[in-house]
């Protein structure tokens, strides 16, 4: 029986290992140990992604969230190394690009237990950004590197990684087809907040270079307000994204605030939406999913096939491009699939 010990600790991990989880249930001679870091610990930002979308519950829960990067990954890497001792699996499954993942792979790479990564070969190359550092340094210590996009092999290319490489397409597309069939008939969250099919923009904000300073936060939230003379803004407020706003003194009040919301009443609001305001890495694709037009609120993009297709301009960028075409390479919604199988076939 191969065993993998999977790290996640952030909302969009949550969503991403549901579905690699399930076809781990449905592949014979694979056994998963969950390790959940607490990096995200609301019930609305953790728990409620496990209860909607089926992840086995935690069998270690590190309750590491807060204090420096440095302090939260070093405190995390510790503990994670403790379990890899007791647990001796054979494969680390890691996701994306958060402290959770890095510690994750670091400590399995220091203790010679072969990393496997999860959108693995994903670049802004803005260095200041700390999910940047994540995902390289994981990348590079990782032994199976499953890519989302052609476009993520090419940079693990350029940066010598070739081995272990694979195009599997993108787990967030699986989740995509899982939850919006159930969203459709599950949530009713148009009619609790009052709005009509196509006639609010959806928005996400909590990236640290739109939240770690006021003019930053202050120019984000000034787009927002724009677009709110045009229709009604939606922002699930992320926590971190509360707090600067609080602390700035920005009033968000020209915006329909929200709490941050579970998977299905998200899957229901891209469903409905006119278009998508967001700095998030998966909600730029999932508006895509759901065939709606992005404007993504930073100065780079790492899915950059969603801009050259048209669906997707960062804010800076004067306007879509038409026509806008579909996009192949995010794969047929088997990616998890694909992730599994490899691993199996790989085996210790
Ligand atoms: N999401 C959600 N509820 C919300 C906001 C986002 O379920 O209130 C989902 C969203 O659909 C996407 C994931 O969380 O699948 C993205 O997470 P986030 O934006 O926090 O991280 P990123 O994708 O930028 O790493």
């Amino acid at each position: 029986m191969l065993k993998l010990v999977t790290v996640i600790g952030a909302r969009p991990q949550f969503i991403k290992a549901a579905a690699v989880s399930r076809a781990v249930a449905r592949q014979d001679g694979i056994a998963e140990v969950m390790v959940h870091t607490g990096q995200h610990f609301d019930t609305n930002m953790s728990e409620i992604f496990f209860e909607e979308l089926g992840i086995p519950a935690p069998d270690h829960h590190l309750d590491i969230a807060g204090g420096s990067h440095g302090e939260m990954t070093g405190r995390m890497l510790a503990a994670i190394e403790a379990i890899l001792i007791e647990e001796k699996p054979d494969w680390v499954l890691v996701y994306g690009d958060t402290n959770s993942t890095l510690a994750g792979a670091l400590a399995a790479a220091k203790l010679h237990i072969p990393v496997a990564h999860v959108e693995a070969g994903l670049r802004s190359f803005n260095r200041r950004m700390p999910e940047e550092i994540n995902r390289v340094l994981t990348d590079h210590v990782s032994a199976r590197l499953y890519c989302p996009t052609t476009a993520a092999v090419k940079n693990l290319a350029d940066e010598g990684i070739r081995e272990g490489v694979m195009h599997v397409g993108d787990v967030m597309y699986d989740a995509t087809l899982d939850a919006r069939g159930r969203a459709r008939s599950g949530s009713d969250i148009l009619v609790r907040l009052g709005v009509e099919p196509g006639r609010y923009s959806l928005a996400t904000v909590h990236r640290a270079e739109n939240t770690d300073d006021a003019a930053s936060l202050r120019a984000v939230i000034a787009h927002l307000e724009k677009v709110a003379l045009e229709r009604t803004v939606i922002l699930p407020l992320h926590p971190r994204t509360a707090q600067a706003s609080a602390r700035f003194g920005i009033s968000l009040e020209a915006l329909k605030v929200i709490e941050p919301v579970g998977y299905l009443d998200m899957s229901a609001l891209l469903d409905g939406c006119a278009d998508v305001h967001t700095d998030s890495g998966g909600v730029q694709k999932e508006a895509y999913f759901h065939g709606k037009p992005c404007v993504t609120l930073r100065g780079e993009t790492e899915w950059v096939e969603t801009v050259e297709a048209g669906w997707n301009r960062l804010w800076s960028m004067p306007d879509y491009k038409q026509p806008r075409r579909p996009i192949g390479e995010y794969g047929r919604g088997n990616a998890a699939e694909l992730i599994v199988a490899d691993l199996v076939m790989v085996g210790v």
